[in-house]
């Protein structure tokens, strides 16, 4: 793992982009809504269920306040007792009905969000697998993490909560007007007063929140995207003895986060008092007008009792209304990024009619290649040619930054030639399909990268399907069977995160197991530079001819012996190979392979 702190990429560079990337939400986003109902479609039957629920909700929101009417205008005044039980048993019932309707509703809408959710992050961890290196190069870990776990959750807010309570709320206020206009005009009126008051509290709190809730928002991504970045580098800010340091900028975007969420906060609970006071005053006004109405005989006591209950219903979905928009809004700033997210196309792509790899020979051949990461940097490899026969050795050779590990990132394809071809058998990469071609390669990293689990399941990674004699087999002949039956727990050892309880020789060693498993036709090895004790050094060695013979490999080599062991050697400077040849030639040269010998001392 290598550690760049060049201006732009480091963190604060991350967390601008990010800062400004959140800028962009707005309150509605066609395309985000319509590519994300699409994750709906599969529960369109519950979803159908659950806006049924909703309309019975509806209904019974609405009857409840009635029959409270009904029971004081027709039995209560009049002074009927009789039928008395059996309204107030209606009421009770009506009550039940809708406590329950909410519950299947909500029980509904939470399973539908749910599978939604883990859908959704099925879709983008499929996607960022198939994005090509080109893409994990330019983007932050920590915030790809963001984007999977935090804009996905405010997508399915909004796509089940949100959606659903927008079209429950406008319903219940349709509702609530429409059987206030019919049982008193007068004091639906005088409620209806109240409202322009409530649209511009609601309106002012709302552009406050928007931006306090971007914000929060913002903030959180700093913490999360810092948090990554600093357990990632322990190490080295240990190492390097800047905890403080790392400490205080951490601080520093804790407390802004804090303070983000607490000035949300406060305003939460400015407004929501607000708005029940409001609520309130026109609960209290309905009560002084709707009560001397009723003593002048205008209107019904129950008409004024079911009032009450209605103009404390009318505001609840208003204030939802303002809390579902700040929903909507984070939800389309989410969206749109997950959007960008699965807008990114993989740049190394297959063709329709890709060549299967089967069983090809391992020949190689680099024609004029040409290669740049990005448009806009510059060359990194400028036409280099090079022929590797099927079964030989390459070690290539040279100074830091020379374009070595490009080079086997184009034989790998992990990326593609900006010109020129990269050939293997005499056919262009490009024709072959990737994963095939892939399956015949053996990649061994400089950094010997070992995922969680057990020994046994890392050496089997490339094949997943061998049996346990294959994966012995791999480990006898790469050194690992030795070290390994000496473990309490042999091949079931569980390997700890950055595999901190093997050492880097055993780790080394396992990695070369992992390839030999798969048996492949070429080996992709960059030889680890990390230095390991001199009988590691030779088992290592040992393992890797084993392997290497009758392969094709090619080699990032940095021991003598390997490069001494070559075929062939290649040296590259500057992006371009400049030399050719064997050991004693290419000495006998005074080149620059002898230059890199002299250093070597
Ligand atoms: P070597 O393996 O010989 O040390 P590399 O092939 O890694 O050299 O690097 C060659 C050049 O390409 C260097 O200038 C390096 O900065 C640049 N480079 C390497 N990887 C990337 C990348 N992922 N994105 C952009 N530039 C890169």
């Amino acid at each position: 793992m290598s550690f760049s702190f060049s201006p732009g990429m480091g963190p604060r560079g991350a967390i601008h982009r990010l800062g400004s990337a959140e800028q962009e939400g707005r309150f509605f986003n066609r395309r985000v809504v319509a590519e994300m109902l699409r994750f709906l479609r599969p529960y369109s039957r519950r979803m159908a269920a659950a806006v049924l629920l909703m309309v019975l909700v509806t209904g019974l929101t609405l009857l409840t306040p009635y029959l409270i009417k009904v029971a004081i205008d027709e039995y209560i005044t009049p002074g009927r007792t009789q039928g008395l039980a059996a309204i107030s048993l209606w009421t009770a019932g009506a009550f039940l009905a809708l406590y329950a309707a909410t519950a299947g509703q909500q029980f509904l809408l939470s399973w539908i969000g749910q599978r939604v959710l883990a859908d959704l992050r099925r879709a983008l961890f499929e996607h960022l697998q198939a994005l090509s290196m080109n893409f994990h190069d330019r983007t932050i870990a920590g915030v790809t993490v963001s984007r999977v776990i935090n804009d996905v959750a405010v997508i399915n807010d909004l796509l089940t909560q949100g959606l659903v309570s927008l079209v429950g709320d406008l319903l219940v206020l349709a509702g609530i007007v429409v059987v206030m206009l019919s049982m008193s005009p007068q004091l639906a009126a005088l409620t209806f007063v109240t409202i322009p008051l409530m649209v511009l509290v609601t309106q002012v709190f709302s552009n406050h929140a928007r931006r306090a809730f971007r914000e929060t928002r913002t903030s959180v991504a700093q913490v999360v995207g810092r948090l990554a970045e600093n357990i990632d580098g322990m190490r080295v800010i240990q190492a390097f003895a800047q905890e403080d340091r790392a400490q205080e900028q951490f601080e520093d975007v804790n407390r802004v986060n804090r303070d983000a969420n607490i000035a949300a906060i406060r305003l939460s609970f400015i407004f929501l008092p607000g708005i029940e006071f409001l609520g309130t005053l026109a609960v209290a006004t309905v009560l002084f007008f709707g009560g001397r109405w009723v003593v002048q005989g205008e209107v019904t006591l129950g008409v004024l009792v079911a009032f009450m209950a209605y103009v404390t219903r009318f505001f609840q979905p208003i204030q939802e209304l303002s809390r579902i928009f700040t929903t909507m809004q984070s939800a389309m700033a989410g969206g749109e990024q997950v959007l960008r997210l699965l807008d990114q196309r993989p740049e190394v792509t297959d063709r329709p009619d890709g060549h299967p790899a089967a069983d090809i020979r391992g020949a190689i051949e680099l024609r004029e290649v040409s290669f740049r990461y990005r448009p806009d940097t510059p060359l990194v490899l400028q036409e280099v040619d090079l022929h590797i026969a099927a079964g030989q050795t390459v070690a290539l050779v040279g100074p830091t930054g020379a374009g070595k590990s490009s080079i086997i990132r184009l034989i790998a394809r992990f990326y593609d030639a900006s010109q020129g071809a990269v050939l293997v058998d005499g056919r262009d990469v490009r024709d072959y399909a990737q994963r095939s071609l892939r399956g015949q390669m053996g990649l061994i990293p400089q950094d010997p990268f070992l995922f969680s689990g057990t020994i046994e399941e890392n050496i089997r990674f490339g094949r997943p399907e061998a049996g346990m004699e294959a994966v012995r087999a791999a480990a006898r002949m790469a050194n690992v069977d030795d070290f390994v039956r000496r473990l309490p727990e042999g091949y079931r050892t569980r390997i700890l995160e950055g595999a901190v309880n093997l050492s880097v020789g055993q780790r080394q060693l396992i990695c070369i197991a992992r390839a030999a498993l798969t048996d492949p036709r070429i080996l992709i090895l960059d030889e680890a530079t990390a230095s390991v004790d001199t009988v590691t050094e030779v088992l290592i060695q040992q393992a890797l001819d084993r392997l290497m013979a009758g392969r094709t490999a090619v080699v990032i080599a940095h021991r003598l012996s390997t490069i001494r062991n070559a075929d062939l050697i290649c040296v590259v400077d500057g992006g371009r190979i400049v030399e050719q040849g064997g050991h004693d030639e290419l000495l006998a040269r005074r080149g620059v392979y002898w230059r890199l010998q002299q250093v070597r001392g």
